[in-house]
């Protein structure tokens, strides 16, 4: 698994969810809140196998993404949104047992998550992230002129003075950190951990963290 842009790569931007870590290990308990709010504000908008289906997807989809998709009332989205906002991790949690590969890496390494800001900042520190990358940043959905994946990433190339084939996205979502990567030229890597399904729209394929260093040599 060579890339011919691989022997320059001098920095990788990695995504959170499904990852680095999968989006349930903070535990069905603290979704649980998130899901009985929403729930409480139905009154038969949405059938029980519809509710259902839409609180799957709350694991690995934005939460408005979510709303939209399933015909969530207003209401439905601001109770959710209410309960998701003030949710926060409060266990030690360890990912897929692959972070200490990231040390591996000589390249840069960054952060960037999508989510509701507590919440992530709080996984960021249960998983103590800050050992193993060098800039974190959260691309908060509940906070006004909201940049996106992006955006933010458009903005860490410009501080790092580096051109996007110099850089490498990695992440599971076709939809988001593989579809921005792409959009501004830098070399997309989709992680296929358990339950994330296959994209062609990435440059290369990986499994586990460990597959970095002779992608990136
Ligand atoms: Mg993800």
């Amino acid at each position: 698994m060579t890339s011919p842009l691989s022997s320059v790569t001098k920095l990788v931007i990695f995504d959170l969810d499904n990852c680095l870590a999968a989006a349930r290990e903070v535990g069905d308990e603290l979704f649980k809140e998130g899901f009985q709010a929403i729930r409480r504000e139905n009154h038969g908008t949405l059938g029980e196998q519809e509710l259902q289906e839409a609180f799957s997807d709350c694991w690995r989809h934005p939460l408005d993404w979510v709303a939209e998709r399933h015909g969530f009332s207003e209401k439905m989205l601001k109770a959710g949104w209410t309960a998701f906002s003030q949710m926060e991790v409060r266990h030690r949690m360890s990912g897929y047992g692959d972070l200490p590969e990231l040390l591996k890496l000589v390249q840069h390494r960054a952060l960037v998550t999508s989510g509701f800001r507590r919440l992530q900042e709080s996984k960021i520190r249960a998983l103590d992230l800050a050992h193993y990358l060098h800039e974190l940043h959260v691309d908060a959905i509940d906070e006004p002129d909201r940049i996106g994946k992006k955006g933010w990433f458009q903005r860490i190339l410009t501080n790092h003075r580096i051109e996007p084939g110099e850089a490498m996205v990695v992440g599971d979502s076709a939809a988001s950190e593989i579809a921005a990567g792409n959009a501004l030229g830098i070399p997309t890597v989709q992680i296929l951990r358990s339950g994330v399904p296959r994209s062609d729209t990435a440059r290369h394929h990986i499994t586990t963290l460990a597959e970095l260093p002779g992608l990136v040599k």
